[in-house]
């Protein structure tokens, strides 16, 4: 019920959504992205679609498929777009081709407009026949390795526009219009709504997490760009001052193979660390989410490389102040020293959690305004009305 958001955004928000959908309705839209779990982009279209479609809009959304071989190419593809550097694995684009050929021989493409969501299944475009084509990605594509980017140019050209979620990535060796869409939280959701604190202990308990004593969260994928290893670096530091505790929950992708490396290349650099914990959830622990984020002293972001963070947004609407990496999205919600800090390395990221373990009431004043940062920019809604115009645009 889309009209529940008044109670949070006020009625003037809701009105201009409702009334650029008025101009959409009846038209159709179809979603395409890699995993139906898990990560960012999953998280947003879980929300999207059901809104689109409570507008009038008929929307879909359907997920590729792919093999092993597939994914490993797609996760190398992901990380030398981000890194800058990589290196190819053999018959890397012949892969990556044939399963766009497998999956554009499957997925009915006759819509009004059509987002592709990331690089996994941008290929796609080469199947385009009628509508308009929407290359929507997630990514940092600031800095790409250039053999990869070079091949996936070629796709996003054929795009009729494109969605990068902060202006400091947009290209100019692109001929398509580029319009900027910071991605978004649900506040209604299970994840992120008002929980009791009763109920948030409860689960702390059950994962043997001390409710006395300080915890400091990481919830992100068990993935290099969100430096784990730098959490429990960073974790380290603050132990020899504050008796705290530490969760990095992750949860499995089906689109990311390498979790699986990266969790015991994280249990091996905690080993003789006391109070990390760190957990593997099913990618709908939502609720566990909402409780490790509330029940958390302070929240930790630490990547090295990110597209937006949405773990960041969460955090602060639960008013907490977050240490985030100072990478890709992540400065587009944290301002240093005002909605959170920023940081470069695990040495500085210690620093700032001892402060904020030791000063509450900074703490608490963080947490209110960064609650409000993310209302007046991170919410659903106004990214649901940002999607409403660029399809206006896209059609005209
Ligand atoms: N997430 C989750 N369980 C986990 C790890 C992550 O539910 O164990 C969620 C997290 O709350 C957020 C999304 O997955 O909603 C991750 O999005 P983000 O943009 O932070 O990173 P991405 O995984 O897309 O790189």
């Amino acid at each position: 019920m889309i009209e529940k958001y008044a109670e949070i955004i006020g009625e003037n928000e809701l009105d201009a959504i409702f009334r650029i959908a008025e101009e959409l309705k009846g038209i159709s839209v179809l979603h395409i992205n890699s995993t139906p779990k898990g990560g960012g982009v999953a998280e947003i279209l879980s929300k999207l679609v059901p809104m689109m479609n409570e507008l009038g809009i008929n929307t879909q959304w359907k997920v590729i498929r792919g093999d092993n071989s597939f994914f490993n190419v797609t996760k190398t593809f992901h990380n030398s777009l981000q890194n800058g550097v990589g290196e190819l694995l053999d018959d890397s684009f012949k892969i990556y081709e044939k399963w766009q050929g497998i999956n554009l021989s499957e997925i009915p493409l006759d819509y009004d407009v059509v987002f592709i969501h990331d690089p996994q299944p941008a290929g796609l475009i080469k199947g385009k026949k009628k509508g308009k084509w929407v290359w929507r990605c997630h990514i940092d594509i600031s800095n790409p390795y250039p053999p990869v980017w070079n091949f996936l140019r070629k796709y996003v050209q054929l795009y009729d526009s494109m969605i990068i979620s902060s202006s400091v990535f947009g290209r100019e060796d692109l001929n398509v219009p580029q319009f900027v869409i910071p991605p978004s939280i649900d506040p209604l959701s299970v994840k992120n709504r008002e929980i009791s604190s009763f109920t948030v202990e409860r689960i702390l308990r059950k994962f043997e997490i001390d409710t006395e004593r300080p915890l400091i969260t990481q919830i992100s994928r068990f993935d290099r760009a969100k430096d784990p290893v730098g959490v429990i670096q960073s974790f380290k530091g603050l132990k020899k001052h504050v008796d705290a505790q530490l969760v990095y929950l992750g949860s499995p992708a089906s689109d990311d193979p390498e979790g699986e490396l990266v969790y015991r290349e994280t249990i091996k650099a905690a080993e003789g660390v006391k109070d990390v914990h760190l957990l593997l959830l099913p990618p709908d622990s939502d609720l566990e989410v909402n409780a490790f984020q509330r029940g958390a002293t302070v929240v930790m972001q630490k990547s090295v490389k990110e597209g937006f963070g949405l773990t960041v947004s969460e955090a602060m609407w639960k008013r907490k102040a977050v240490i985030g990496g100072n990478t890709g999205g992540i400065p587009l919600q944290i301002i240093h020293g005002y909605t959170g800090f920023l940081v470069n390395t695990p040495e500085e990221a210690t620093h700032y959690l001892i402060y904020l373990l030791r000063n509450k009431e900074i703490r608490e004043r963080i947490g209110q305004v960064a609650r409000e940062h993310v209302r007046n920019n991170f919410l659903m809604t106004r990214e649901l009305r940002d999607y409403l115009m660029v399809i206006l645009l896209t059609l005209q």
